[in-house]
């Protein structure tokens, strides 16, 4: 089946099953796909001049349009007198302010183009299981459609194709406990949802079996889920799926310690994204590197270190600050997107002349704050450690500086011995700087979307400016 045929049955599907749409995170606009998808065939090629070419021009449509259609940009621009001529590279956009989450809740209505009928609007808002839930809009069957064409580009990095079975652990709710089935074929048969909140010690043997009848070219997952089935898997000397080709890791941050766990598992790549629903940034590994390739045509991304200034060294760490270049209906310029991120070395040697992160650090509030106000990122805990060989799940809470307690799910072998082994591993990664308390606890709760959270936040770290949040810890914390 051709992918526009696809398209077809996919809007008569829509209307009936809702599951199937969520799923896809879809809207039938075949001509928007399309258009993208062949732009960026081709844009894989280009030279950095011509990517940049591409992407001040896009910038200066977007900029006019703002500055004409929509009443929030008019008065920015106007305020600091300035008009859209007056930024003519990604570089000149530092003469605009940054869009705060605040801003958005604040101003959404007038951020809003005048110039598209009210149909044109889809409202969205951000999951809000971390940080400040903000809500937006999407150009209605064109802004999922694009997105889908930039994800497809990016798995076809990894040989995916519509054809492939996929395996899906994300977010879901499907089946029941009663009748014993988790999970429901959907895309014509082609993806397996299965559901996120029935893993468990008793019921993952017959999601293995279901999966390996299934014979999936690929797993599509939230990383948390994954690492359920696939430490169920190592610990029991399950054999990998021989069919699976890639893992396809997407919507939280994947911490290195789960990369390791997903590939041996699996025994095979571990293939991840990084992007936000606000469609400001979209990254993906490539065929030869596990970095992040910033996609041009999709936004113009900065990277802002402690001092407000862009960060232009490789290895350092900034907040990701981004400008999509394609949703007109709802332009946001300069976006901070609460994440920090390692800038990467470019070009790759995959002949992509994208720029490149090479490592996502996640929010602020993946970090622990250390007695001394240092910043210890989640991805610098090992959580495929030995040392947590009896506890099934955990969850750090912060909400004083220098103290966190650590909830855990106990497996039955689990001694006081084990306490303190955890007590001892997590002091040395904290340098004695966090004091740690374990509490036993049933179950660990997932998010309203099914998400697992390694860390709760609770202090108060968005107030701050973009970059202050710098992990200095980083030598420190190893
Ligand atoms: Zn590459």
């Amino acid at each position: 089946m051709g992918v526009r045929t696809m398209y077809r049955r996919l809007k008569a599907l829509q209307l009936e099953n809702s599951v199937t749409m969520r799923a896809l995170h879809i809207l039938p606009t075949y001509s928007a796909y399309k258009k993208t998808y062949t732009l960026l065939r081709q844009s894989r090629q280009w030279s950095r001049e011509e990517l940049a070419a591409y992407q001040a021009q896009a910038l200066s449509r977007l900029l006019d349009h703002a500055y004409e259609n929509v009443p929030y940009y008019r008065r920015v621009f106007e305020e600091r007198g300035l008009v859209p001529g007056d930024i003519q590279t990604p570089e000149d956009l530092a003469l605009l302010p940054f869009l705060t989450r605040e801003d958005l809740q604040k101003s959404l209505p007038d951020l809003k183009a005048r110039n598209y009928p009210e149909t044109a609007f889809e409202y969205v808002t951000t999951g809000g299981s971390t940080g400040i839930p903000v809500g937006f809009y999407y150009e209605k069957g064109a802004s999922r459609a694009r997105e889908w064409a930039f994800m497809k580009t990016q798995w076809d990095r990894v040989g995916y194709r519509f054809s492939d079975r996929c395996v899906v652990l994300r977010g879901y709710i499907v089946g029941s406990a009663r009748d014993e089935t988790f999970w429901k074929k959907t895309l014509f048969g082609r993806w397996l949802l299965m559901s996120s909140h029935h893993m468990t010690e008793e019921t993952l043997p017959a999601y293995i079996d279901r999966i390996r009848t299934f014979r999936p070219g690929f797993i599509q997952a939230y990383p948390s889920m994954a690492v359920i089935l696939a430490r169920y898997m190592v610990e029991h000397g399950v054999e990998p799926f021989p069919t699976v080709k890639a893992v396809l890791c997407g919507s939280e941050n994947l911490y290195p310690w789960q990369r390791s766990l997903l590939a041996e598992a699996f025994g095979c790549r571990v293939f991840s994204w990084y992007g936000n629903s606000e469609q400001t940034v979209l990254a993906g590994e490539c065929e030869e590197s596990t970095h992040y390739h910033i996609f041009p045509e999709y936004g113009i991304v900065e990277l802002i270190g402690r001092d407000g200034r862009p960060v232009e060294r490789p290895g350092a760490m900034g907040e990701v600050v981004a400008t999509n270049l394609t949703n007109f209906v709802c332009p946001l310029i300069r976006y901070r997107t609460m994440d920090l991120a390692v800038l990467g070395k470019s070009p790759c040697t995959c002949g992509r002349n994208y720029p490149l992160l090479e490592r996502v650090e996640g929010r602020l509030q993946e970090f622990i704050v250390t007695k001394d106000r240092r910043f210890i990122s989640m991805t610098a805990v090992n959580m495929h450690s030995d040392v947590f060989d009896n506890v099934v799940q955990f969850q750090f809470y912060q909400k004083k500086e220098g103290e966190v307690l650590m909830r855990i799910v106990k497996k039955p072998g689990y001694t006081d011995r084990d306490t303190e082994r955890i007590l001892r591993e997590l002091d040395r990664k904290f340098q004695g700087d966090v004091d740690v308390t374990i509490r036993s606890v049933g179950k660990i709760p997932r998010t309203r979307r099914g998400k697992y959270q390694f860390l709760i936040q609770d202090l108060p770290l968005d107030q701050q400016e973009p970059g202050q949040h710098e992990a200095e810890c980083r030598n420190k914390s190893g």
